[in-house]
């Protein structure tokens, strides 16, 4: 060996070289067994297959020799600060930490301090790569979490394995899943003032004043009381997801801003919309109100966007039309077709009076039509200020909530509508948070609160 490559090996990263290299020979070895066995024509499936069975223990021993070269003071220290209260401590006995991250198992032999004073045990290399106290480390679980918030905690545990050669339990992916939810607050969830002020600002430009849209709704959501041990579940009952998006309509595209649902009460969904609303700079805005007939999202929506258009969702105002013409004319008749026609023309043009003139005067053919019709005349004198589609239109403003429906469709239906699916309240909030952290590109935010958190000291 020469002089140069005798001083480089005294160094951590000739060492590591060194061991690397090691490695890499054990991983050939094994795969000259398998590859080269005489007669043997290996396909490209089965080659594929081969690395994703050895990858994990090769990395793994990689893993492992960087960090012991990297960390080499670390590994050796004698004595260490307590975290809680400063005093010296003096090494207790090598730990080995047993620990799977995404390139495979890895074991770490370190050395564990306990401070008597505050009976408090504790690893500063632990702390130096943020080890999680899980098997599993914070890779694996933000992954993990990642999974379950699209598909169901048993499928979430086959699919993980089948993808990523790591196999978890359903139980470790929901435990985790909730803990990494707990983060998922609307403070976080939902980008800081100056990421909305950018996605505004991508959108402005032209002269044309872009629309922000706020468009909101309620979904409903199987959801059951929490069982406890021993005890038979509670009778479920379907309860309300309230929630908002809010979009940002430009020339040509439309730019999310945020979207936030939650199982929670009236005053809830105002104190949410109003946080979100605080960090929207109104001012270079022209912004849109779109909602269904329900009283209490309108009065949370003005509150809170006070100079906003209000729009009634033309879909729920038309589906509510098409309710009394087949009622009343009988389903697909000439007459349904043109009353449905000429009433919702007149809505266009904001002839809302003209519409309840008319239907007023209707001679109902049974009670079932009457009762609809009174309904229908209470929902158009409820909107009236609300039902201008032509002018909607013409100011580039949306008149109906596809965005909202397909994002509640996305964010709410899709994983919390699953059949045989009921939800405990704070479980079900905890995915639509997550859900709705993923949708506002907020996610790895989130999961780095839960991870600071359960780091250790
Ligand atoms: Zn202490």
């Amino acid at each position: 060996m020469g002089l140069a490559a005798r001083i480089l090996e005294r160094e951590p990263t000739g060492k590591f070289r060194h061991m690397i290299h090691d490695e890499v020979d054990k991983w050939v070895d094994q795969i000259i067994d398998e590859v080269f066995e005489d007669g043997k024509q290996p396909t490209v499936m089965e080659l594929s297959q081969l690395f994703s069975e050895t990858k994990q223990k090769f990395f793994g021993a990689c893993f492992q020799a960087l960090v012991e070269q990297k960390y080499a003071g670390l590994l050796d220290q004698e004595y260490a600060p307590c975290p809680q209260c400063d005093k010296m401590c003096k090494k207790r006995r090598g730990n080995l930490k047993q620990m799977v991250t995404m390139q495979g198992p890895s074991a770490l032999k370190r050395p564990w301090f306990y401070c008597v004073d505050c009976s408090y045990g504790f690893s500063p290399l632990d702390k130096a790569l943020e080890i999680s106290r899980k098997k599993y480390q914070f890779d694996v679980q933000k992954k993990s979490t990642r999974t379950v918030a699209e598909v169901p905690f048993s499928s979430g545990s086959e699919l993980f394995a089948e993808l990523t050669d790591q196999p978890l339990s359903d139980h470790f992916m929901h435990d985790t899943f909730e803990k990494v939810g707990a983060y998922a607050c609307l403070e976080d969830v939902v980008p800081s003032q100056d990421e909305i002020a950018t996605r505004c600002q991508g959108v402005n430009e032209s002269s044309w004043r872009p629309v922000l849209v706020v468009a909101s709704d309620g979904a409903h959501v199987p959801t059951r009381p929490k069982a406890k041990r021993n005890e038979k579940r509670g009778q479920g009952r379907w309860q309300e997801a309230k929630g908002f998006r809010i979009y940002l309509l430009g020339k040509d595209r439309i730019v999310h801003v945020v979207s936030w649902h939650q199982i929670q009460n009236e005053e809830q969904f105002g104190e949410d919309l109003s946080l979100v609303a605080s960090r929207i700079s109104q001012d270079n805005l022209r912004i849109g109100l779109l909602g269904d007939g329900a009283d209490w999202l309108w009065k949370h929506m003005v509150a809170c966007f006070p100079k906003g258009r209000q729009i009634l969702d033309y879909f729920h105002c038309a589906e509510h039309i098409h309710k009394v013409a087949k009622l009343q004319y009988g389903e697909k008749s000439q007459k349904c077709l043109e009353w449905v026609e000429s009433t919702i023309a007149r809505l266009n043009y904001a002839e809302v009076d003209n519409v309840i003139w008319g239907l007023q005067r209707m001679k109902p053919s049974d009670s079932l039509t009457k009762e609809e019709i009174r309904k229908l005349i209470g929902y158009l004198q409820n909107n009236r200020e609300r039902i201008h589609y032509r002018g909607d239109r013409i100011g580039g403003y949306p008149i109906g909530s596809g965005g909202i429906e397909s994002a509640n469709k996305f964010i709410c239906h899709t994983r919390m509508k699953r059949s045989g699916a009921w939800w405990v309240k704070e479980t079900g909030n905890e995915m639509l948070g997550i859900r709705c952290a993923i949708y506002n590109g907020t996610y790895d935010k989130v999961f780095e609160k839960y991870k600071k958190a359960n780091s250790p000291q």
